[in-house]
């Protein structure tokens, strides 16, 4: 199989330059992989301090900077306490709004089955290493720590095959996890599209590292043209980067240090654009 390449963001910052220009832009930004490297288990996971100092720096002087994640709203907001920030959690189902956490409806309404698929999971997950994320409308299932992660995710497999409560509940594979959600509609694709409308963005840029992240920069390619104009940008992250990621990304960039370095500069290049 042929991967597509795609240019290095660094390389091409004349190209957001011109989106910077734009009346109304908006920064996207995923966390794991993108601006917390990935840690043996999702509690160990940090934001880069210098990162969060740089999407700091940029918020007001933005229409909109927002944290797009797969983690719980709890998580989302101890990982980075960025006032003015907008925080989008579970991968779209939730989003904090007027001091509370908003759980779109849709994915409520699969509430009690999610808590069943945990408790019969998890009652079969004995000693193989595999971490569960308890994500509220959400379940994580992380089998990074397990000794045969190939045996630990056919397990997991099984385990959830035969979960009653997962029945109605959709099953989705990420980087060394799997998650039993609500099966909705919703996603970082979605999500994108609802801020962008809602902030009325004519441009904006997003950066992610996974799967879920796909559907993110798919949207934002059918936005384009139409009133809006747009990059996704893919962190790599060696052998974990998921199939499709450099399909549909328009730049890379190599790591959480480059995002890192994108985000100095773009903080540093958005001086002066401060709103009142
Ligand atoms: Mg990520």
């Amino acid at each position: 199989m042929t991967v597509p390449e795609r240019p290095s963001l660094l390389e091409n910052l004349d190209r957001v330059r011109e989106l910077l220009r734009a009346q109304s832009f908006g920064l996207f930004t995923d966390v794991d992989g993108t601006i917390a490297p990935t840690s043996r288990t999702p509690d160990a996971a940090i934001v880069e301090p210098a990162c969060a100092e740089s999407l700091r720096s940029m918020v007001g002087r933005f229409l909109l900077v927002a944290a797009v994640s797969g983690r719980s709203m709890e998580d989302l907001r101890r990982m980075l306490t960025v006032d003015g920030m907008v925080y989008v959690a579970n991968h779209g189902m939730e989003r904090w709004r007027d001091n509370h956490s908003d759980v779109a409806p849709g994915a409520q309404a699969y509430y009690a089955e999610v808590r069943q698929a945990l408790e019969e999971i998890k009652d079969s997950l004995i000693d193989d290493g595999i971490a569960v994320e308890d994500k509220g409308v959400v379940v994580a299932f992380h089998y990074r720590l397990a000794s045969d992660p190939v045996g630990a995710e056919r397990r997991l497999r099984e385990a959830i095959a035969k979960s009653l409560g997962a029945r109605r509940l959709a099953v989705h594979a990420g980087k060394m996890l799997i998650e039993v959600k609500p099966p909705v509609e919703l996603s970082k694709g979605t999500a994108l599209r609802e801020l962008i409308a809602e902030f009325g963005l004519n441009a904006g840029i997003y950066l992610g590292d996974d799967r879920t992240d796909v559907e993110a920069m798919t949207a934002l390619r059918e936005l384009r043209g139409k009133g809006f104009d747009g990059i996704g940008v893919g962190v790599l992250g060696g052998a974990e980067t998921p199939p499709g990621l450099l399909e549909a990304c328009d730049y890379t960039l190599a790591s959480v240090d480059e995002v890192c370095r994108f985000y100095a500069w773009l903080a540093e290049e958005s001086r002066g654009l401060e709103r009142g």
